[in-house]
């Protein structure tokens, strides 16, 4: 199930205003060539869009959230989508009285202002997704 890693390049930095948050990552790591890794961030965003899987239908339910919100914490995976960068990140997000949303980061969330920070892993094998039939996903292999 678990393959090691071991860490390559480290690269930390700050997005643009209006930048749209996944959009962003996943063309820098495009741009680094990087195909394996993890990152993280935080900073707020002007709007928001979260997925919810809906485990019955196999489909992506959307939340859309039009207010400012804190990006109190973003995590995330990068690895390969039909043999590109694709970056997997789920977000908690609070709002002014410090209430909690939180999902699976989905296109559309526009950056107010981020911090973020990528780490490169270098694998013997490409971690690369494909469809999993228990799940309906696109996830990684197994082996
Ligand atoms: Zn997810």
């Amino acid at each position: 199930m678990l393959r090691e890693v071991t860490a390559g390049r480290r690269l930390m930095g700050r997005l643009p205003q209006g930048a749209y948050l996944l959009e962003t990552l996943n063309d820098l790591c495009a741009e680094e060539n990087i195909t394996a890794g993890e990152v993280r961030a935080l900073g707020a965003l002007t709007k928001a869009v979260l997925g919810f899987y809906n485990q019955q239908n196999r489909e992506y339910e959307y939340l859309n959230l039009n207010r400012s919100l804190e990006i109190v914490s973003l995590i995330g995976d990068i690895s390969l989508k039909d043999g590109r960068p694709f970056v997997h990140a789920h977000v908690s997000l609070s709002d002014e009285r410090g209430q909690l949303w939180g999902g699976h980061l989905a296109p559309g969330s526009e950056v107010f202002a981020c911090e973020a920070m990528l780490v490169e892993y270098q694998t013997d094998k490409p971690f690369e997704r494909g469809f999993d039939q228990g799940t309906g996903l696109l996830l990684w292999p197994m082996d």
